[in-house]
């Protein structure tokens, strides 16, 4: 018999498939759970609930939205003639908190890594083709992560991008080689974008 009720075992189980949280980890969270105002764990529950059920991929870069276009999407004065390709929603809020990039962003919801079985298909390379096949792009950015898997990536794209009539740059390597674009701080990033090179 199992010494804790079967509605905390299931909450320590549950916390226990996060990312992160060790055995150990998701019982102190369970029992926090228990502790705090019963209001304040259903807002949590509920804000869970929310996200899940309202937050989708918007329709034309893959960003997260709550309706068919994502914030950028449906902002008319972004510059629709400068797209940057990111791996993850992620990485498109860290450029947007370092304010310097004025274009449109395209989530490739991934990285290419063979080993992991995740190819060219499982990602929103197609898309990203048909977008630029209408030609309003005079300037793409690969801002993919100065990573092995997120180099091959951006490699593999541009060669696809070689054919159209524009020009692909990168990120400049301030962002050191290795580091994920979420964790580079905003004056690091708005440097890699003002000095971004030819690809
Ligand atoms: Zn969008």
């Amino acid at each position: 018999m199992s010494t804790v009720s079967q509605s905390v075992a299931q909450v320590i189980e549950q916390f226990g498939k996060l990312p992160g949280i060790g055995r150990k980890s998701a019982e102190r969270l369970a029992y926090h759970i228990l502790r705090i105002h019963k209001s304040e764990a259903l807002a949590l529950a509920d804000a869970i609930r929310d996200v899940r059920e309202n937050v989708r991929y918007c329709s034309v870069c893959f960003n997260l939205a709550e309706g068919e276009l994502c914030p950028i999407c449906s902002d008319p004065k972004r510059d629709s003639t400068q797209l940057c390709i990111v791996e993850q929603p992620r990485d498109l809020m860290a450029l947007e908190q370092a304010a310097v990039f004025r274009g449109v962003y395209h989530v490739l919801l991934g990285r290419i890594v063979p080993l992991d079985g995740v190819t060219p298909d499982q990602l929103t390379i197609e898309p990203l083709i048909e977008r630029v096949r209408k030609g309003t792009f005079r300037e793409i950015i690969m801002a993919t992560n100065p990573t092995v898997e997120g180099d091959g990536t951006a490699l593999y794209i541009s060669n696809l991008l070689a054919e159209f009539p524009v020009q692909v740059t990168r990120l400049a390597r301030g962002v050191t080689t290795g580091s994920v674009l979420e964790y580079t701080n905003k004056e690091v990033l708005a440097d890699a974008l003002s000095g971004r090179q030819k690809f």
